[in-house]
């Protein structure tokens, strides 16, 4: 069982901890305040605090279930990727993007993946463990510090690193609402995007509960036997099952749905393809991203799309009245690419 820290409680769990304590309300708005605006790494930096109370807190209640490890940052600087040690000696990874007008989280919800599309790194890997609330919380706090000593802001978090969110959906929802909070961090919900491979029952949760987040669909194709091929999950839940929830979802929320589509060379991103991707999409409030799909060394037979063969695609969509953009792939120069991230061997447990 994870021992929760100082990352994992809401403003109320935190003020009851500290009552335990003998420490006024007060003192945890002051931590609180301390951790998610401030963005303080440690208990060491709330010089506000009684040293004492700082070295029982260290007893009590840790700050963070994480280090910071290794970083490496692209040739033009603009995305980072670093590697967090948790407490069992598990490792994840969490990549920072700065882009003109915003700068965005890309967070790890699960260490590995038990979905195992072919064409991902992570999956790859296989599933090793669902991550807690404060160690994506943590993920977090680390890219908007790096941001923040470098004069920016995190703008958005989307949540398309390690993992399936939605099959750690519990989690996943606590750290949305721990960083919305107005009161500490304060990120608006609709700055937060979930992706998904398709986990039926996780999307019918998100439609029913009340954050104005963004939900983001990997698709991949519009027929059966090739996503099933691409997204084993589909056996599962198949292409109607997965638009009906899509269908239900809007219904619910009126949010636009993001499709994400990576492209490899002959497999999936021929026009015929993309009519029937465009089939399946029709009438529906969406938005697809077309992605080059990131080179993985399990897969060197896949290779990433032709610029002329994505552009054409794109066009087959938006003659469909799709609306379609291709997005650049960050971080393919430090394997912090979409689907490039992966589990670590499992390092010794920090003390
Ligand atoms: N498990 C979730 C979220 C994490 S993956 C999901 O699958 O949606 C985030 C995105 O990266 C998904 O859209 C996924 O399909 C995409 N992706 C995975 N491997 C990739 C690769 N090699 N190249 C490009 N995109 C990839
Ligand atoms: Fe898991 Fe998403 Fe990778 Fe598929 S693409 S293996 S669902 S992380």
């Amino acid at each position: 069982m994870h021992e929760p820290t100082l990352l994992d409680l809401t403003l109320d769990e935190l003020a009851e901890q500290l009552a335990t304590l003998g420490c006024p309300r007060y003192r945890a708005e002051q931590i609180w305040r301390a951790a998610f605006v401030d963005l303080v790494s440690g208990y060491d930096a709330m010089s506000t605090l009684p040293r004492n109370l700082r070295t029982r807190l260290e007893a009590a209640l840790p700050f963070t279930p994480c280090e910071v490890g290794q970083e490496q940052v692209s040739p033009d600087g603009a995305t980072s990727k670093t590697l967090l040690r948790l407490a069992d000696g598990e490792t994840v990874e969490v990549v920072s993007m700065e882009y003109a007008g915003r700068a965005t989280a890309c967070v790890s919800s699960q260490i590995g993946c038990a979905i195992g599309c072919p064409f991902c790194a992570t999956g790859q890997a296989g599933f090793v463990r669902n991550l807690s609330s404060g160690e994506i919380v943590a993920q977090t706090l680390h890219v908007a510090r790096t941001l923040q000593s470098r004069g920016r802001r995190l703008s958005n978090v989307v949540y398309m690193g390690m993992g399936e969110p939605l099959a750690n959906v519990d989690a996943v929802l606590r750290s949305i609402r721990l960083l919305n909070d107005p009161r500490g961090f304060g990120l608006g919900a609709r700055a937060f995007t979930v992706s998904t491979a398709g986990v039926v029952p996780g999307m019918d949760r998100l439609a029913n509960q009340p954050l104005q987040i963004n939900l983001a669909v990997s698709l991949h194709a519009g027929d059966d036997p090739l996503r099933s091929v691409l997204v084993p999950l589909n056996r599962k839940y198949p292409l109607e099952v997965l638009i009906a929830a899509c269908q239900r979802y809007l219904a619910r929320t009126h949010r636009r749905i993001s499709f994400e589509i990576a492209l490899v060379a002959g497999l999936n991103d021929r026009p015929h393809h993309a009519r029937a991707v465009a089939a399946r999409l029709s009438g529906l409030l969406c938005h697809v991203n077309l992605i080059p799909a990131n080179p993985i060394p399990e897969r060197l037979d896949w290779q990433r799309s032709s610029a002329a063969a994505v552009d054409a695609y794109a066009q087959v969509l938006i003659a469909a009245g799709i609306p379609t953009t291709v997005r650049d792939s960050r971080g393919a120069e430090i394997a912090a690419g979409c689907g490039q991230l992966r589990a670590r061997s499992r390092q010794a447990p920090t003390p």
